[in-house]
């Protein structure tokens, strides 16, 4: 980072290093605990995407007095070794990444669990809400293997076009979903926070990483999803039943019928009008 970075100007970035986080993102935690108390009453925890760990820190200080607190921070990357922090290095989108979190709580299940998680943005918007809306899933899918009933989530998102889709899922899974900008959190950036409480998966749901929009194995033969965890469209048949079936062959009335050649020219082309317009300004054109 240069000299003249906006970074080095920024107040929390200097807070963070006067105050010793990892990062200036550990004061959106803060901001968002101050206004929901997510952290009172967690004993365990799950930071997904911890990487390089302010978030954790975060979540270590708040717990240091509480007895028998577990945190779990999970990160594609490595990072320095945090007091009071399991860390494991793996993918949020991985089943074998929850079932590795569930052992360290020793099968049991997280209060919270926080996700920061951001891949390396291209600069194309569109692509980068899409992939961000992407982990935001990826993170919700492994939530609802390591999350107890009632439990709290709370994820990065970005406030794009839409966002109400992503709601809409959210709100599936918890009572309660809130959408929370942080002070820190620069009001140029589209970046916010959902604060999802009170976990309540739907009756019969079991979790699962087939998410079709995440798997790419995933098919209608090897699709895992059963039960509430599929999507019900209705079908609905339009037309008359005394309308053709497409599907059969129907026979030719030969005295009336009138065979056409195979290939026929365009009925009304779009362009027609426009080429009689050229060809009658060609005949009008003077020649030099
Ligand atoms: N909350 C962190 C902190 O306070 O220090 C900062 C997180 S950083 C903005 C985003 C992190 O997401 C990166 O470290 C990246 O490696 C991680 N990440 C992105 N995709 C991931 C995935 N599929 N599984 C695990 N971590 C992932």
């Amino acid at each position: 980072m240069g000299r003249t970075s906006k970074d080095k100007r920024d107040i929390y970035y200097r807070l963070a290093k006067e105050q010793g986080w990892r990062a200036r993102s550990a004061f959106k935690l803060l901001q968002v605990d101050e206004e929901f108390q997510i952290l009172n009453g967690v004993t365990r925890a799950v930071d997904l995407c911890a990487a390089p760990g302010s978030w954790s820190q975060v979540l270590g200080r708040q717990l240091a007095d509480v007895e028998g607190a577990k945190i779990v921070a999970v990160d594609l990357q490595a990072m320095a070794p945090l007091p009071g922090v399991v860390q494991l290095q793996g993918d949020i989108t991985k089943e074998s990444t929850a079932e590795e979190i569930i052992r360290h709580f020793d099968g049991g299940k997280a209060d919270l669990v926080v996700c920061d998680g951001a891949p390396d943005v291209t600069g194309l918007h569109d692509m980068d809400e899409y992939i961000q809306a992407q982990l935001l899933l990826a993170a919700l899918n492994i939530t609802t293997h390591v999350l107890q009933p009632g439990g709290t989530f709370v994820a990065k998102i970005f406030r794009g076009k839409d966002i109400t889709l992503l709601y809409a899922q959210l709100r599936v899974f918890f009572k309660k979903v809130t959408c929370a900008k942080p002070r820190s959190s620069r009001n140029s950036s589209i970046e916010a926070f959902v604060v999802c409480q009170d976990y309540a998966p739907p009756a019969g749901y079991v979790p699962t990483m087939k998410n079709p929009m995440l798997d790419v194995d995933y098919n209608d033969t090897n699709s895992a999803l059963t039960g509430p965890n599929r999507f019900i469209v209705p079908f609905v048949a339009c037309g008359d039943l005394s309308a053709w079936d497409a599907d059969q062959t129907h026979a030719l009335d030969l005295d009336t019928y009138t065979r056409l050649n195979p290939v026929q020219p365009p009925t009304q082309p779009a362009y027609k009008s426009a080429v009689e317009k050229l060809r009658s300004q060609d005949q009008v054109r003077v020649p030099l």
